[in-house]
């Protein structure tokens, strides 16, 4: 029996009559299926969207929103175990890092419900006989497309908040990855949302993702993916002038100043590539370090990575496998091109994975010149390309070199330098003396340049899915 798409509270087939294997990234082996879903899908998803949005959510309370939230909230939470089993088979995701996702999902939900009553606007100083003020507004419907990197955070991030302001929504997830948003859905149901509330439809982005970013029903597109596919979406949103919010990826530096305390920058720089086995658009992917500690910095992240290994999710290791086939061969090429490099510490992947899983072990690339393709663009892998630097200046113009602006790791005790530093930053996030790769409910996250725009999680989130409106009364 195929997976089914969720429109209405109600599970569906495609009218196309067509669906997708799924494959156990551990194994390569296919082990349920999806619906390929097409136009008159989207068509019927976004119609259900528009009907709550007219009746059924829109026409809630606040309160009631954030009680539906809530409630399900906690209905995530007494399932996270089973919703855990379902992301890391679905991902390869070693356990820890499944309950982590299934947790995050929780906390995604519980922090949207409470602010659902807290969403408001401004009085604002007008003409003498006048008062006017705004008002915070729900696009309408919203669609998000969802990679299959953290369906379930990503998911949350988006689709709670979109809800928290009122909005409908209409989900597009990866079609490598989407059974645990398919089952929240029903959790969605057990607690009572209204019917059309949330419609989820499976497929091939070039065919039901892009027929929902052009669907004129569509009031708001929530993208995160890739840069490619960004762009797409962005013309395609253009075309009726529909707002979009961006998450791309990332390159994104950290920092080891001389002065920093190296034993705790250690294992938040090892955590930062290999979660999720480099599959995070926040990996911490370039390492500056500073060049008078830089050959002893190198030794001590040798000594720990070297012990890394990727292997079956059930394992809990550091790594488990990346998600289809098509990662290895992207990772490949890039190792390819970079024969030439120094290779620092090599990890390894664990006798028990099964040979056709999608195993990659973790590599420390060192001196990597400035303009390589590794320093550049993202692997997307457990690819750690680290580099010397000369002087703060230098750091900063070395971290600012890509054309992504995500996340920055700042490693300095120096207090001074830390504001100095993060000042310089260009992107949307910097961590000192810590590191969140994807971490942070509460923290606004999103990028500059080629790594979007828009934010995601914390309120911020919460108003970017609402829309502004002046009112100007006069009374005299
Ligand atoms: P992707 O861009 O190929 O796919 C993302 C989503 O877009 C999927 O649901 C896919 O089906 C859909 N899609 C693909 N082609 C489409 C089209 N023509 N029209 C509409 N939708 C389409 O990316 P991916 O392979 O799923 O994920 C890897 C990339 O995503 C990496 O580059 C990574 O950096 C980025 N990413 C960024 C974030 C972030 O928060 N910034 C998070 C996760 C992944």
């Amino acid at each position: 029996m195929s997976q089914l798409n969720f429109i209405n509270n109600q599970w569906v087939a495609s009218t196309s009559g067509l669906t997708i294997e799924v494959i156990d990234p551990a194994t390569a082996e296919v082990y349920d299926s999806l619906q390929r879903s097409h136009t008159a899908d989207v068509d019927a998803a976004v119609q259900s969207a528009q009907n709550s949005f007219a009746q059924g959510w829109g026409a809630l309370s606040a309160q009631a929103r954030s009680r539906l939230l809530m409630k399900l909230s906690q209905a995530i939470d007494q399932h996270q175990v089973e919703l855990a089993a379902i992301e890391q088979r679905d991902c390869g995701k070693p356990s820890k890092q499944a309950t982590a996702d299934a947790l995050a999902l929780v906390r995604y939900f519980e922090f949207y419900a409470g602010c659902c009553d807290k969403l408001h606007g401004d009085t604002l100083p007008y003409l003498p006989g006048y008062s006017a003020f705004t008002w915070r507004e729900p696009h309408g419907v919203t669609g998000h497309i969802i990679p299959w990197n953290y369906p379930l955070q990503i998911f949350g991030r988006s689709v709670a908040a979109s809800l928290a302001a009122g909005n409908t929504c209409v989900i597009k997830p990866s079609e490598d990855a989407c059974l645990s948003i398919l089952r929240v859905a029903q959790l969605s149901v057990e607690v009572g949302f209204p019917a059309g509330t949330l419609n989820i439809i499976t497929g091939y982005g070039h065919e039901v993702g892009s027929a929902l970013a052009q669907h004129p029903g569509i009031d708001h597109l929530s993208f995160t993916g890739s840069p490619r596919v960004g762009t797409l979406i962005q013309q395609l949103a253009a075309e009726r002038h529909c707002p979009v919010t961006l998450e791309l990826g990332g390159k994104s530096p950290q920092i080891v100043f001389a002065d920093a305390d190296q034993e705790a920058a250690v294992p938040f720089i090892i955590n930062a590539i290999v979660q999720n086995a480099g599959q995070t658009c926040s990996a911490g992917s370039r390492l500056l370090v500073e060049k008078s500690i830089y050959p002893e910095f190198l030794a001590k992240l040798a000594a720990v990575f070297s012990q890394l290994q990727a292997g079956p999710p059930n394992l809990d290791l550091a790594l488990g496998p990346l998600i289809r086939a098509s990662q290895i061969t992207r990772v490949q090429q890039f190792m390819d091109e970079a024969r030439h490099l120094p290779i620092v510490a090599q990890g390894s992947i664990h006798p028990k994975a099964d040979a056709r899983g999608f195993y990659q072990a973790p590599i420390l690339y060192g001196d990597v010149p400035v303009n390589h393709r590794l320093a550049q663009e993202e692997v997307f892998g457990p690819i750690l390309s680290a580099m010397p630097f000369e002087s703060e200046e230098h750091a900063i113009q070395l971290a600012n070199s890509t054309h992504f602006g995500l996340v920055a790791g700042i490693w300095t005790e120096n207090g001074a330098r830390q504001w100095r530093v993060a000042k310089k930053m260009r992107c949307g996030q910097v961590f000192i003396n810590n590191y969140g790769a994807g971490g942070g409910i509460e923290l606004p996250f999103g990028g500059v340049k080629s790594s979007g725009y828009g934010r995601e999680k914390g309120f911020e989130a919460l108003l970017g899915f609402t829309t502004l409106k002046t009112v100007a009364v006069k009374h005299n």
